[in-house]
């Protein structure tokens, strides 16, 4: 499949039927597997064998799902998790520990921004955000003796900035780290940061992956391509994890191991191993058949953003606009360099009035719903002023970069004339 396209990889992927067996991926629904003997099972535990004993630990399902995932991102292995929270996290703690250092572009998603601030902070790990769009000198000046890694958004959520990848990964290669990259709202159809030097690429498939709105997961992919023996300044691994022995598998070195899918096999092993942050196989399968249409769906995803971006661009009692696919956007330039297919379908835009006049344009929209998700078939919008950020004073808001009028919009699959009437009604109420 390596040799073959990225619509033939999205159709034929990963799982291929036997004679008489069935065309779609099969859910298997067990939580364990039967062996005759206990040495059978002891293979398992060494890592000797490529069977399963345990749905914590894998799955066939699952397998297929992640190799889909590596086919699709040009990657060498993936993991899957029970979501993209989970899929960052130990992308981050499979090579960093109490003490360690990451580099984080602050324009990334805030749950993911909460993980980094708040609780990597309360295991010991320091997360230092930093402006994404500083040259290359001043992101390799802030690494550290301890520093691990460099993590961003390739289109962020919400601020819809788009990562200079090449950058990022010039970076990371020049401070002896791993370029970590969240590819959610870009996804594989549009841009894959593999082929721009990433090292790791991680997943929310709860999005655009699945697309239909039916299943939260994540998935973690590798490039193949970092040398985790690298060394620091005391001549020391780096990446003890990754390339020295490990007590917990009788003194087994993932990296000389397994090689390209070491990063990936550690996470099973030992992180969804301990942590139990497993995808469930019905999830597996429902994110698969997504993944099967994915390069069409994300055709017309960019299709219909583009046509709904330029109608709000030109509505009176529109204020602004963000969408990096449009000409004078910000990143307009980037997103030609890395999405030419598209920026995506997510867009954020302010309408004049303020808070009222946002939730006010929510009441009245009929076909776009009201969810706190993006990257759906539907079409749906989030008024952070009165929803998520409600908690806040307008000043606070105004701080988190929340514009009391801002709306964030993820267009979806129905017909073009038909969102943007709905829009064009709701304006015209406030
Ligand atoms: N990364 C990005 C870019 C996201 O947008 C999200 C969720 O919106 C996540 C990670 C977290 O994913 P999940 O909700 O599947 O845990």
């Amino acid at each position: 499949m390596n040799n073959k396209g990225f619509e033939t990889r999205c159709v034929h992927g990963a799982y291929k039927a036997e004679s008489a067996q069935p065309q779609n991926l099969p859910i298997i629904q067990s939580t364990t597997y039967r062996y005759y003997n206990a040495h059978d099972v002891a293979e398992l535990f060494d890592l000797e064998s490529p069977n399963h004993m345990y749905t914590r630990l894998g799955s066939p399902t699952v397998d297929a799902l992640e190799q889909k995932m590596a086919l699709l991102e040009y990657g060498t292995a993936g993991m899957a998790t029970s979501s993209g929270q989970a899929a960052n996290l130990i992308a981050i703690l499979n090579i960093a520990e109490a003490g360690d250092h990451i580099l984080s572009g602050t324009n990334i998603y805030g749950g993911t921004y909460n993980l980094f601030n708040v609780t990597l902070r309360k295991l010991g790990i320091d997360v230092e955000f930093i402006d994404q769009d500083l040259p290359l000198e001043e992101i390799v000046a802030k690494a550290r003796p301890n520093t691990k890694a460099l993590f961003g958004e390739t289109l962020g959520n919400p601020a819809l900035s788009v990562l200079d990848l090449e950058k990022f990964a010039k970076a990371a290669n020049e401070m002896g780290v791993p370029f970590i990259v969240d590819n959610t709202l870009a996804t594989p159809a549009l841009c894959r940061p593999i082929e721009y030097g990433a090292h790791i690429v991680t997943h929310s498939t709860t999005k655009f992956a699945d697309g239909h709105g039916t299943s939260v997961g994540g998935c973690v992919i590798e490039s193949g391509t970092f040398d985790w023996t690298v060394k620091d300044a005391d001549g020391n691994l780096k990446f003890p994890s990754m390339a020295a022995p490990d007590e917990s598998y009788h003194g087994l070195n993932f990296y000389e191991t397994f090689g390209e899918a070491a990063f990936c096999t550690r996470l099973k092993a030992v992180l969804v191993r301990d942590l139990g942050c497993t995808m469930a196989p019905m999830n597996a399968y429902l994110t698969h058949q997504g993944l099967q249409t994915l390069d069409v769906r994300m055709e017309r995803h960019v299709k219909n953003a583009k046509a709904v971006a330029e109608f709000l661009a030109h509505h009176p009692k529109v204020d602004w606009i963000v969408y990096p696919g449009l000409p004078g956007d910000k990143y307009y330039d980037l997103a030609q360099k890395y999405l030419p297919k598209g920026a995506s379908a997510v867009m954020s835009f302010g309408v004049k009035g303020g808070r009222a006049a946002g939730e006010k344009l929510l009441e009245n929209l009929q076909l776009a719903s009201v969810v706190v998700h993006v990257g759906d078939i539907h079409t749906s919008v989030l008024h952070p002023a009165s929803t998520t950020h409600r908690q806040l004073s307008e000043e606070a808001q105004l701080a988190a970069g929340i514009d009391p009028g801002l709306i964030r919009l993820s267009v979806g699959l129905e017909t073009v004339d038909d969102i943007i009437a709905d829009f064009d009604q709701a304006l015209a109420k406030i």
